[in-house]
């Protein structure tokens, strides 16, 4: 069954938070980190629960498990006790009004358009997707994320 969710007082999506529970359920652990062992995943398995909290709370309103991003990326080594990085979820849905954080750009390239959900955190919905995992059902919402998430693991090197 389909939902309208506002994010953020921005975005309106609609989703189906059971389809994408399931879809969740049926993805390994760690979704798109499953096997991987490098420092930045091994960080976000032991960090996603201090993502901040109105971001963890647009995923769980989705029906997204936090614990399997589709995709993680780092953007800078990590520093101290913090880690800038990126990377994205799904959900089954569509989004229905707020602009598609990928857009167009020079060169044949997206421009990436986030928002600010707290202090060094971004957050953007686009319908482009990359790195779906082949059992996620259609249509499908990109829920990317951009910014300093606690580092909580020893650094190596
Ligand atoms: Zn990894």
């Amino acid at each position: 069954m389909r939902h309208r969710v506002n994010v953020q007082g921005y975005w309106l999506v609609s989703v189906d938070r059971d389809a994408t529970t399931a879809a969740y359920a049926a993805l390994p652990a760690w979704g798109g980190l499953f096997g991987c062992d490098t420092p930045l995943c091994e960080n976000f398995r032991h960090a996603y629960g201090l993502l901040p909290p109105a971001f963890l709370s647009v995923l769980i309103t989705m029906g997204v498990d936090p614990t399997k991003p589709a995709e993680l990326y780092d953007v800078e080594p990590p520093q101290g006790d913090l880690c800038l990085c990126g990377g994205w979820y799904h959900a089954v849905g569509e989004l229905l009004s707020g602009r598609d954080a990928l857009q167009p750009g020079q060169l044949n390239r997206y421009e990436v358009i986030l928002r600010e959900v707290t202090a060094g955190f971004r957050m953007g919905i686009t319908a482009r997707l990359a790195a779906l995992p082949g059992s996620f059902p259609a249509p499908a919402l990109q829920i990317e994320f951009w910014g300093q998430i606690p580092w909580v693991i020893a650094s190596i090197g």
